[in-house]
């Protein structure tokens, strides 16, 4: 009254809890509102459907493909999908993955959307996959490129509940629960009543889901000395964080594919996503594009013209790709560090002798890193546009835009 603000009752519903529908009914006639039905929405959570079916996650699913439609995925470099997709498609459901436990069926599902748009596209196109959907979802600490899967963020989201109504019991939902499910002196554990099927038994069940997945319910939940909270394994300060829980589940799933791979924060992701692939060999040279059935004239390097273009050999076999890491050594003032490397993850992992400092260790790394991204850019144009680049232009390609990367690292005095 005193904003001015007046109910509008032709959109507003009448609804009691635990009275007749009749009489609720009755009451809505004189305020002029819709009469009650279920089920409805309210601030965005569906009330008494069930979650338990497919059909109920429909909206979920519509807008997640809505979504899509508006973006096209293959203007985007593999790092801006991988963003995107997790950007808005991992986080569009959080809402509700946050309360319901997900039917595995609408899990697929929404992980189906994902996948189209990551490997072909908005377009109903087949296309080749180079990086398998386990590798993108594996979480960075094991090699993948740290998409994570639904199915652990949603277990993640819920566990966060148990937490809750552990650590705090003063709110009113908590109440609510532990009157309806009365788990009674043995509160050590998360309870639901067997016949009471719902949110909450659903919520509850992610902890077993989780058990599933390779994660001990103690190593989740573990009980402090005081018996009154509990403590997470994996946490600085023992609190839940569902992030790390996620990633910690994410890891459980995923075994350690590839070995480690160093996600440098200094160059753009795009750039780290390449070399990833570059070192587990999923890059389109023509020998793997031979190998997948795309027609190609010739697998012969068109740099040396001897040897056959794998991506080992395009980026540390080839004599311009030799010439071009020397130049990188001198350069670096470290000759003969990388000199007899034969792959790319032999050239990632070496490093001078002697001890190293971290953030030398990091431009060391961006360097690499860019050096084999104008590798790539230079054997693209002799492939695309018939240029041939020679080893110095490439060098002061390297140089040109490394700057940038690293001058928030670096004082200036020393690049030159
Ligand atoms: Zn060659």
């Amino acid at each position: 009254m005193v904003s001015r603000l007046k109910v509008n009752f032709n959109k507003s519903h009448v609804y009691g809890i635990g009275g007749e529908c009749n009489v609720v009914r009755e009451w809505s006639i004189p305020l002029g509102c819709e009469p009650p039905s279920l089920p409805f929405t309210y601030l965005g959570v569906p009330v008494g459907e069930n979650m338990n079916q497919k059909s109920a996650w429909k909206p979920i699913i519509d807008k997640s493909k809505a979504k899509l439609l508006i973006w096209k995925s293959k203007t985007l470099s593999s790092g801006g999908q991988i963003s995107l997709a997790k950007a808005v498609l991992g986080n569009l459901p959080t809402y509700y993955l946050s309360l319901f436990a997900a039917p595995i069926g609408v899990i697929h599902e929404l992980e189906k959307i994902q996948r189209q748009f990551i490997w072909r596209g908005t377009e109903n196109k087949s296309s080749i996959h180079w990086v398998s959907w386990e590798k993108i979802t594996a979480p960075k600490q094991v090699g993948g490129m740290g998409l994570g899967s639904l199915r652990t963020l949603n277990l993640a989201l819920l566990s966060k509940w148990l937490w809750k109504l552990k650590v705090d019991l003063s709110h009113l939902w908590a109440c609510i629960i532990t009157d309806l499910h009365k788990p009674g002196n043995n509160f050590n554990y998360c309870y639901a009543k067997k016949s009471l099927n719902g949110v909450w038994s659903n919520i509850v069940k992610s902890l077993t889901a989780m058990e599933k997945l390779g994660l001990s319910t103690r190593e989740v939940m573990n009980l402090t000395n005081s018996n009154n909270s509990w403590i997470l394994d994996f946490t600085e300060n023992g609190d839940l964080s569902v992030a790390l829980l996620r990633t910690r589940l994410d890891w459980a799933t995923h075994p350690i594919p590839d070995g480690e791979f160093t996600w440098s924060n200094v160059v753009p992701k795009k750039v780290s996503c390449f070399v990833r692939r570059a070192k587990q060999n999923r890059i389109t040279s023509l020998v793997a594009l031979n190998k997948r059935g795309v027609p190609v004239n010739s697998i012969t390097c068109g740099a040396c013209q001897t040897n056959e273009e794998t991506t080992n050999h395009l980026f540390i076999g080839c004599m311009m790709a030799k010439e071009v890491w020397s130049k990188v050594e001198q350069w670096c003032g470290v000759p003969y560090v990388i000199h007899d490397c034969t792959t790319v993850s032999e050239v990632l992992a070496r490093d001078r002798k002697g001890r190293q400092w971290p953030k030398e260790k990091k431009i060391m790394d961006a360097i690499k890193y860019r050096t084999i991204w104008c590798l790539c850019q230079a054997r693209n144009e002799w492939v695309f546009r018939d240029f041939r680049s020679q080893p110095a232009k490439i060098m002061d390609n390297i140089k040109s835009v490394l700057f940038t990367w690293i001058k928030h690292i670096i004082n200036k005095r020393v690049l030159d």
